[in-house]
């Protein structure tokens, strides 16, 4: 038996325009979920000023046909991918898509966080190790899923 190859992308992207509400975050949330299951790919979204960042991880067939749909979304464009490597084990291994930051009604204590916390700057590293401390609870002000 063959043993899938696992690997692990991550990439940011811009939201277009009106894709900052919860209610299109949550359905973008809702459908990665329900396919990520599926497809025995995991990882982490975060979304912040108007950048989404996302890592996913799994069987490598399975990250690339997700992330051919994704690269596909005209919900967010100018996508760049940060980081594609094979990885020993997942890092995200509970979450079928875990979600970091809040797109609405942030509390102030988070909101003034945010002013500090560029996205958009970040490398794959800083990403993955942002997402990471956050999924373990290290960093939980930020984490709702
Ligand atoms: P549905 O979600 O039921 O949608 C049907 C079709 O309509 C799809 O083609 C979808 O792209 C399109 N669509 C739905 N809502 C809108 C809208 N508001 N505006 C424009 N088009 C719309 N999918 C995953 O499976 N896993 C992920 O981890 C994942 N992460 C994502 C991260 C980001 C930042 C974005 C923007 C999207 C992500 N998606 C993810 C969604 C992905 O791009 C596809 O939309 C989704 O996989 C299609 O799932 P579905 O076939 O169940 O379709």
């Amino acid at each position: 038996m063959t043993v899938p190859k696992l690997i692990r992308i991550s990439y940011l992207s811009s939201a277009a325009q009106g894709v900052d509400t919860g209610r299109e975050i949550e359905a973008i949330l809702a459908a990665s979920r329900r396919n990520n299951a599926r497809s025995g790919v995991t990882g982490a979204l975060i979304f912040n000023r108007g950048t989404f960042g996302q890592i996913l991880e799994g069987p490598d067939e399975a990250v690339d046909e997700t992330f051919a749909r994704i690269e596909a979304d005209p919900r967010h464009d100018r996508i760049e991918v940060l980081a594609l490597k094979k990885v020993d084990a997942r890092a995200f291994a509970d979450w079928s898509m875990g979600f970091v930051g809040r797109p609405s009604s942030m509390t102030e204590a988070v909101e003034a966080r945010r002013t500090t916390f560029d996205l958009s700057s970040m490398d794959g590293d800083e990403m993955f190790a942002t997402l990471h401390r956050i999924a373990l609870g290290r960093d939980s002000a930020l984490r709702i899923a």
